[in-house]
């Protein structure tokens, strides 16, 4: 049975202060969470705070983006080994904020997962599709166009360690949240597509919802068979509802 996870994608927000107290009161209400791993990606200057906070705690830390280039002449980039220097766990790649807005193509999500597994860290690949996507039929063909530039450079063995995010974009920070109907559909069929590649992978790999996920919401997503835990924005910006999230598979 694969067990629940709920990452947190702070996304650009934060300060010092703030993080502090999101942190504590995130650590505070942990004893209720039994059956969730628990994970948060602050931006990267706040991951020092982050590993200081939560080093001896169960929630893991990790980071929104890498390089896929181990060092050298690349302006405003982070590498790998720095993500490790600071003990992160997870490294988001292929968020639709980074395709749409900073031209993370197919390609180059799969060579900064590859860098990321290379730097023993576990990548969370995100894949979905945008309002005209789906509302053409296209959904299944973009999800399987932006798994399989992983599957075919790095092969269906590279799954067996990483996270899957199905994030429809027109459920990002919107507001507005894929039923659990639509969300296990896309869920089974991105499990299906793994699954004639390698059953035994497609069965263990976590698999999470992500787009407007709430406290209200979380419980009816995380019971469809094929969602294992979310991707949270903005609800985990605020330590009660992220809890809630954290507690709804319980
Ligand atoms: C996200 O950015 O990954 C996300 C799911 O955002 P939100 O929960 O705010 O829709």
């Amino acid at each position: 049975m694969r067990q629940p996870l709920v990452v947190g994608n702070w996304k650009m927000n934060g300060s010092r202060q703030v993080n502090q107290t999101l942190l504590t009161e995130i650590l505070a209400g942990m004893d209720s969470v039994t059956r969730c791993q628990v994970g948060v990606c602050p931006p990267f200057v706040y991951l020092a705070q982050t590993q200081a906070q939560l080093a001896d705690s169960r929630i893991a830390w990790g980071a929104q983006n890498v390089s896929p280039h181990a060092a050298g002449a690349y302006t405003g980039e982070i590498a790998v080994n720095m993500l490790q220097d600071f003990g992160c766990t997870y490294v988001i790649v292929g968020h639709s904020e980074r395709r749409s807005l900073y031209g993370d193509t197919d390609a180059l999500v799969a060579e900064k997962f590859a860098a990321v597994q290379a730097g023993g860290m576990i990548p969370i690949l995100c894949v979905g599709e945008t309002d005209a996507e789906r509302e053409a039929g296209h959904t299944e063909q973009v999800v399987q166009r932006q798994l399989s530039a992983v599957l075919t450079s790095q092969g269906i063995a590279s799954i067996a360690n990483c996270v899957i995010a199905y994030e429809p974009v027109w459920a990002i920070g919107t507001g507005k949240t894929a039923t659990p109907e639509q969300a296990q559909a896309v869920h089974a069929f991105i499990r299906g597509l793994l699954a004639a590649e390698d059953s035994a992978i497609a069965e263990k790999v976590q698999i999470l919802y992500g787009g407007s996920v709430k406290g209200s919401n979380a419980t009816e997503l995380f019971a469809m068979s094929d969602i294992d835990g979310g991707l949270i924005g903005g609800a985990a910006l605020k330590a009660e509802e992220f809890l809630t999230i954290c507690r709804a598979p319980e």
